[in-house]
């Protein structure tokens, strides 16, 4: 992962373990100790992510956040041992993107940072996705079946850029529409189906398989590799 992390954490094992996986990741990252350090670090700078403890000294995660909000859209997500339900809540409302209880595991965090970066839209928008033989290039505007050039519509693009960013999610017809076409979705279109099967048939042609599968009476999403 290529993202700018700020780790704001008192308590030094802790940011060190933090420090370490991310770096071992490749991450840029940058450390306070303490909310006072914290809010110059933030102010002076500007990160892809937040990790912020909220039992800090001097300045707590609770006011950081608010105050950080106030002027930056910066993903926050707060590691704390506080679990209580009204915490996690208040931070929620205050702002940040998500909460990790500690003690937590490096590999939830990773994946709940990439999450968060895919969904505030900070992740890298030229970032090649690959899965299976099926691989997409963002910035240039083309997909590939093992090398072999997909010729896609501006609207399947963007319908297999949405697929690939979130395999696992199932998309509904109207978050498709709302999507990829900016417009509120209307139950009687079949706009998105036609798409939908279009995509799919070039995929299928190119590689021999059903590459999208249809959720029953949900939506569509990636099929899962076997
Ligand atoms: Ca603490």
């Amino acid at each position: 992962m290529n993202a700018k992390i700020a780790i704001i954490e008192d308590e030094p094992d802790i940011r060190r373990i933090l420090c370490d996986f991310l770096l071992k990741n490749g991450c840029t990252v940058s450390e306070a100790a303490d909310g006072l350090t914290a809010l110059k670090l933030l102010t002076e700078d500007q990160f892809d992510l937040i990790l912020m403890d909220l039992m800090l000294p001097k300045i707590s995660g609770e006011r950081l956040i608010a105050e950080l909000r106030t002027h930056s859209d910066t993903p926050v997500i707060v590691i704390s041992a506080r679990s209580m339900l009204e915490t996690r809540l208040e931070v929620l409302r205050l702002g940040a993107d998500d909460y990790i209880l500690k003690p937590f595991d490096l590999n939830e965090v990773l994946v709940r940072m990439e999450v968060v970066l895919r969904r505030t839209g900070s992740a890298n928008p030229s970032e090649t996705i690959t899965i299976g033989g099926l691989s997409i290039y963002p910035a240039e505007n083309r997909a590939c079946w093992k090398d072999k050039p997909l010729s896609l519509t501006a609207k399947e693009f963007q319908l297999l850029l949405l697929f690939m960013e979130h395999p696992q999610k199932v998309y509904s017809k109207a978050n498709l529409y709302e999507s990829v076409w900016n417009e509120e979705y209307c139950y009687e279109d079949n706009t998105v189906s036609v798409h939908v099967s279009n995509l799919r048939s070039k995929l299928k042609k190119a590689s021999g398989q059903d590459l999208i599968e249809t959720v029953w009476g949900i939506g569509y999403k990636m099929k899962e590799e076997k």
